[in-house]
């Protein structure tokens, strides 16, 4: 069905880059045959899920979107794609991003536009946008994406699904291509609340091959899910004040105050606190993302991977021919900015005063979960614009993640839930952001919610 649905969708919204529909008619008939004899299945058994395609799939394509490792083939399996696998889940592809997970609407991608399933005219929002646009239009039932300063959240919010950036260090980053280390995560699209607990559980977990997974025992997330937030009063929700007023649309704010009414019903106490440094989340993030990516990013050089541009003369030719024509626009904006960044002169001035700023917003927000236990803000500022209308400003595109940042920056655990649509039918997403570690707690006010 899923195979079906993607053959009859793909022309109109391109959610993924490749799709791989024998393997994964192979991987259903394993289930069928362990069924038929009687063997234990998977957790997410027959389930068919997308793969954002910065995450490592050994023997096929693995491109973040760049013409860079355009015939980039990974000798290797990510650790979330082996535990899917070990949960017997279905790959039916890899979806589209923002080359290598740069921007906030895959318009960056070189391999072309996602469309948005609840308006082809606008973006799904991004990076990872065909993971968000393909659960939203059935392709899949669930997905995985990648997660640096929004690039699960803010998608989930403008299509209309649940998505969740888990506490950094609780999901193996091994084998995700790297953007900005400190901050990247990989986490769940999907339509309910209860399928992205259960997609977590399965991806979730210490892994030795990442130095910075957390050695935590993993709480079973769906067992706490229940209808209301009952006892009333026992669980403080905050609402975060600076999150409001200007640059705010009108009627995600309306929709925001709406589910609060909401969650107040269900049981929750709310509560307004203020995280004074939040908004210094932006500029410390455009420090910090892009100079951790142009360390990373220096890998492409022509020989190690991929793509290497012809004609060079000698070898330092080749590795500017080869970087000036493999990565696009915006990945060079990032490498530059970061660059200028750590060189010697500017590194106290920009990038060690973005990391004093980045603990900053982490104590503001320590301090706010000394009151409660859960923050609530918008997803995003507004819902899903038309495509085209900020690729020729960066800094409006950059804008978009506003709210999402500092929850990366914090470490923290966030997710979007689907909370209305404004007057052209398009969906706005409720921002939960939680303690670190504590997803269970996300998931039930979610999914009391929903
Ligand atoms: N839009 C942000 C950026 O361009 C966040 C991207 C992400 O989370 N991968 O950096």
């Amino acid at each position: 069905e899923a195979l079906d649905r993607i053959q009859a969708l793909e022309p109109k919204l391109h959610s993924f880059l490749c799709v791989t529909a024998e393997r994964a008619l192979e991987q259903a008939r394993a289930v069928d045959a362990k069924i038929a004899a009687g063997e234990e299945i998977g957790l997410l058994a027959g389930i068919p899920i997308g793969i954002k395609d910065n995450i490592c799939t050994k023997g096929i394509n693995t491109t973040c979107a760049s013409r860079i490792l355009e015939n980039f083939v990974p000798p290797y399996e990510a650790t979330v794609t082996q535990k899917l696998a070990a949960a017997d889940a279905v790959m039916v592809g890899k979806t589209n991003l923002d080359e290598f997970a740069m921007g906030g609407s895959t318009e960056t991608s070189a391999y072309g536009l996602t469309a948005n399933p609840w308006d082809l005219s606008r973006v799904p929002g991004g990076s990872s946008g065909g993971s968000a646009a393909a659960v939203a239009a059935g392709e899949c039932v669930i997905s995985l994406g990648s997660d640096t300063g929004g690039s699960i959240r803010q998608p989930a919010s403008f299509c209309g699904v649940v998505g969740i950036k888990p506490t950094y260090g609780l999901v193996s980053r091994y084998g995700l291509v790297a953007f900005a280390s400190s901050l990247d995560q990989i986490g769940p699209f999907a339509r309910s609340v209860e399928d992205a607990a259960i997609l977590l559980q399965a991806i979730a977990g210490y892994d030795p091959k990442d130095s910075t997974s957390l050695k935590v025992s993993i709480p079973d997330y769906t067992a706490g899910l229940k209808p209301d937030l009952k006892p009333r009063g026992q669980l403080r929700i905050g609402i975060i004040k600076e999150t409001f007023g200007e640059g705010l649309d009108s009627q995600v704010e309306q929709a925001i105050t709406k589910a609060l009414d909401q969650l107040q019903n269900l049981g929750a106490e709310i509560h307004v606190v203020s995280c004074p440094r939040f908004r210094y989340g932006l500029p410390s993030y455009y420090i910090i993302a892009p100079s951790e990516a142009s360390a990373n990013l220096a890998r492409y050089d022509g020989v190690k991977y991929g793509y290497r541009a012809e004609e060079a003369e000698n070898l330092m030719e080749m590795y500017t021919r080869t970087r000036a024509s493999g990565f696009g626009a915006e990945v060079k904006r990032r490498i530059m900015l970061g660059t200028y960044a750590l060189s010697a002169g500017y590194y106290d001035a920009y990038y060690l005063k973005a990391q004093k700023v980045r603990t900053l917003i982490k104590e503001d927000f320590e301090r706010a979960f000394e009151q409660v236990h859960v923050l609530a803000c918008p997803t995003a500022p507004t819902t899903a614009f038309k495509a085209g209308e900020k690729t020729a400003d960066p800094l409006s595109m950059y804008l978009v993640d506003l709210m999402t940042i500092p929850v990366n920056l914090a470490g923290l655990p966030g997710i979007s839930v689907p909370c209305g649509f404004d007057d052209n039918g398009l969906p706005i997403g409720l921002q939960l952001i939680g303690r670190p570690l504590r997803e269970d707690q996300l998931f039930q006010v979610a999914y009391a919610y929903e």
